[in-house]
């Protein structure tokens, strides 16, 4: 496997603002937020993004959507709301190679996406 920016960040060699640290996954903030919450959730396994989710990956794929629903309460989105999008390949706009949730909140968003 090449160089992945998201491993990288998970294994602290590049740094991040940390919101949630765990063995599976890592939370940390946007570097160019589109919301004045936005917060990226990612696995630490390496895994590319939606398409090269496998059957064996049905737990974590549901530990990120709790862990990240719990990372919005904490972060007091729950009330008012917030938006979780997972971007996939070059349609979806994937832009990092490694799977990841955004967590989107503190204002209201738009819908639909542009
Ligand atoms: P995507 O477009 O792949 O769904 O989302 C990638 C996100 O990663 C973008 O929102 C972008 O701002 C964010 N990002 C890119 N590089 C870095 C970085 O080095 N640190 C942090 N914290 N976020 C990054
Ligand atoms: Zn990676």
């Amino acid at each position: 496997m090449g160089s992945c920016l998201f491993c990288d960040i998970a294994a602290g060699k590049i740094p991040c603002t940390q919101v949630h640290s765990d063995e599976k996954f890592l939370a940390f903030r946007d570097i160019d937020p589109k919301a004045p919450t936005h917060i990226l959730v990612i696995p630490r396994r390496h895994i590319a993004g939606l398409t090269e989710l496998e059957n064996s990956d049905s737990g974590l794929a549901g530990e990120l959507i709790l862990t990240a629903a719990a990372i919005a309460a904490e972060e007091g989105l729950a009330e008012a709301g917030y938006r979780f999008v997972i971007n996939s390949g070059s349609d979806g706009g994937q832009t990092v190679g490694h799977l990841h949730l955004h967590i989107l909140g503190g204002r209201r968003l738009e819908w639909p996406p542009g």
